[in-house]
């Protein structure tokens, strides 16, 4: 075998770097979960993910993977995810981490890979979503109001946490939210890759080069879309890294065309046989019951929203956005959702309907962990006045007035009414939620809404 190591000279010279530049600094964004929630999600969904793939267990194939990988986490500085990586057969040209680590690289990424250093680049971009925490954050963005209120739960402490995500469609299914990146948070993660590779003494225009290489396969139609799909391209990566470069030490980074170790694992990956076919990634459980949808009267001007747990009937002229799950919903008037600061959706004059599965079966202590939880993400709700016992469709229920900063109308308050339905599934929860302004025409069209509510026998 020969082999041609070419040692590329990356020359950086202190003349090109402006007295005005400074280095982007990374770090993770406002996220709800802690690094250890992380940790537990990522190995949760890792599970679930080796049943649906086939993770390739031959030694020389999960060793050469894994130098690569130690190599790079080796190089990362301060506090550090616990990597895992497993090669999974598959040919499309993909690789992805789950929060907190665990990390699958697919055999066509190594089977198209020109050298080491590519594949370090695209592992070390997906460690950058890992430790920059994208798929949290962009999850606690999208999730703003359902989250805490888990966390209040204590669903996270007894497992069973990918369940309840799925419920909110934070599962691995097409358009995961955990799984599906900004363009920001991709440069981002070719920054932190290249800072990374770099530090491994790997040259990190291979990165770039790399997905320029995809870029230019996935516009034939080949297996790139599904990486393009997570990762969109954020435009000029080459440039962008070579920006980012002027502030690296100087290095000669070793560059060979190709290694006796990517050749066997080439060959390697050649001899596999062909993949099972695929079921859908990330089919997730649906929390949804079997059986038929609940019933329930509909007032003139009103519509009903059916699921398998409970029915309630709302206005004809608002929409529904129902949830993966088939229980969870956001029910909104036509102008109710706003497109927040942070690019997310918001709901200025609506509901949110689910379900969770409390510690209590008490209604107060249950109710009060759920807002707990609730003004644990939402800083500006407060309590306001009386709560209030009720019966709703027989069930013991109690509604929690609220106030919070409208997300519809600049500087006005918006009134929240939480109610909560302990049913022998857990505890039904709706948030109905109005500026100030409209609380007037709101509020008794909620309590007509409530009073249709009901329940699976
Ligand atoms: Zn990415």
């Amino acid at each position: 075998m020969h082999i041609r190591r070419i040692l590329a000279h990356v020359i950086v010279t202190a003349s090109i770097v402006l007295a005005a530049d400074k280095q982007r600094t990374l770090k993770p964004g406002w996220n709800l979960f802690s690094p250890d929630q992380d940790v537990k999600m990522g190995q949760e969904y890792a599970h679930e993910v080796e049943r649906q793939v086939q993770v390739i267990n031959d030694p020389a194939l999960h060793n050469y993977v894994n130098k690569i990988g130690s190599r790079l986490v080796g190089a990362i500085e301060g506090q550090k995810f616990p990597f895992t990586f497993k090669v999974v057969n598959d040919p499309s040209i993909n690789a992805f981490a789950l929060p907190g680590g665990p990390m699958f690289v697919h055999t066509g990424l190594i089977a198209a890979a020109d050298n080491e250093a590519q594949i370090a680049g695209v592992l070390g971009h997906e460690m950058g979503h890992v430790m920059l925490r994208h798929g949290t954050n962009q999850a606690s963005k999208a999730n703003l109001i359902q989250i805490p209120a888990m966390i209040a739960a204590g669903i996270f402490d007894r497992g069973g946490l990918t369940g309840t995500l799925t419920q909110l469609g934070i599962g691995l299914g097409a358009n995961s939210v955990l799984m599906k990146f900004s363009r920001s948070a991709e440069n981002e993660a070719d920054l932190y890759g290249a800072r990374l590779v770099h530090r491994a003494g790997y040259n990190p225009v291979e990165l770039a080069r790399f997905f320029e290489k995809l870029e230019a396969e996935s516009g034939k139609g080949s297996a790139m879309t599904q990486f393009f799909s997570d990762h969109p391209n954020p435009g000029n990566r080459v440039k962008s890294i070579q920006d980012d470069m002027k502030f690296y030490d100087r290095k000669n980074y070793e560059t060979a065309s190709t290694t006796p170790e990517l050749t066997q694992a080439k060959s390697i990956i050649k001899r596999l046989p062909a993949p099972p076919k695929r079921t859908a990634q990330g089919s997730g459980s649906a929390q949804a019951p079997q059986g038929p949808a609940v019933t329930t009267n509909v007032p003139e001007g009103f519509k009903a929203h059916q699921t398998t747990l409970y029915a309630m009937a709302y206005p004809s002229d608002w929409s529904s956005r129902p949830a993966d799950d088939g229980v969870s919903a956001t029910l909104a008037a036509s102008d109710g959702i706003v497109r927040g600061a942070n690019g997310q959706d918001d709901i200025g004059h609506g509901v949110i309907l689910s379900f969770v599965k409390p510690q209590s079966n008490d209604i107060n202590t249950a109710t009060d962990e759920l807002i707990k939880g609730l003004t644990q993400g939402n800083p500006n709700l407060r309590a306001s006045g009386n709560t209030q016992s009720l019966r709703i469709d027989n069930y013991v229920a109690r509604i929690t007035p609220m106030q919070g900063q409208s997300s519809m109308r600049q500087g006005e308050r918006e009134n929240v009414m939480i109610l909560t339905v302990m049913h022998t599934q857990g505890m039904f929860y709706g948030v109905f939620i109005a500026p100030e302004s409209r609380w007037r025409v709101a509020e008794p069209e909620y309590r007509q809404m409530m009073q249709t509510l009901r329940f699976k026998r």
